[in-house]
């Protein structure tokens, strides 16, 4: 009973619970579309991506739909294109803040699809994918922002080899394929508040 625990005791809880590979915070809505990462492999990369849907509009139940392969083909002519994709992503950062999560971190989502990071092929492999609810071209909102820095502040202490640096979007390990998380994402903003949480 989480109402049983003193504040402290709750406070003293790691953000992320490494054995579970959950977010404390985040909403978790198990998605079937992952599997293991391969023996050996580290968790050294976070891959930014956007998605909204149908595309602009913002605050459906559409995107745990997509991820849990239950989208309705017919609910939109946009949907009809995208219900067979067999795909996920560890976290989903709506528009007010709040934390989706669909696969546990230390699983391989599949996200990344055909991407290359300096000469390493399948990014799924040993990265974790965090969308934000968005589009390529309109502005992330400020709680986007500040949730994505606490978030990889976090990751960034359950998982060692992750730092600012080891950050891209998607559109850098699948250019010409893939645009997102769009000019729209304003990386030095983001860069900014992972100084302020001492990320390195
Ligand atoms: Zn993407």
């Amino acid at each position: 009973m989480r109402g049983s625990i003193e504040p402290s005791a709750l406070d003293s809880l790691p953000a992320i619970d490494t054995n579970t590979g959950l977010l404390r915070r985040a909403r978790y809505v198990p998605s079937p579309n992952y599997d293991e990462r391969p023996a050996g492999s580290v968790v050294d990369l976070i891959v930014v991506h956007g998605i909204s849907l149908p595309p602009g509009e913002y605050g459906g139940p559409w995107i745990d739909r997509l991820f849990t392969n239950t989208l309705p083909p017919d609910e939109h002519p946009y949907f009809a294109q995208i219900a067979t994709l067999r795909v996920s992503s560890h976290l989903l950062i709506r528009r007010d803040g709040e934390c989706v999560q669909y696969v546990p971190f230390h699983k391989r989502a599949w996200h990344a699809g055909q991407s290359s990071y300096r000469g390493r092929e399948r990014c799924n492999d040993f990265s974790i994918g965090i969308e934000l609810e968005g589009t390529d071209t309109e502005p992330y909102e400020p709680a986007q922002y500040r949730v994505l820095a606490e978030v990889i502040a976090e990751l960034c202490e359950a998982y060692p080899r992750l730092s600012a640096e080891r950050l891209v979007g998607h559109s850098d390990i699948a250019p010409g394929r893939k645009t997102d998380p769009g000019i729209a994402f304003d990386w030095p903003r983001l860069m900014a508040l992972l100084r302020f949480h001492e990320v390195r």
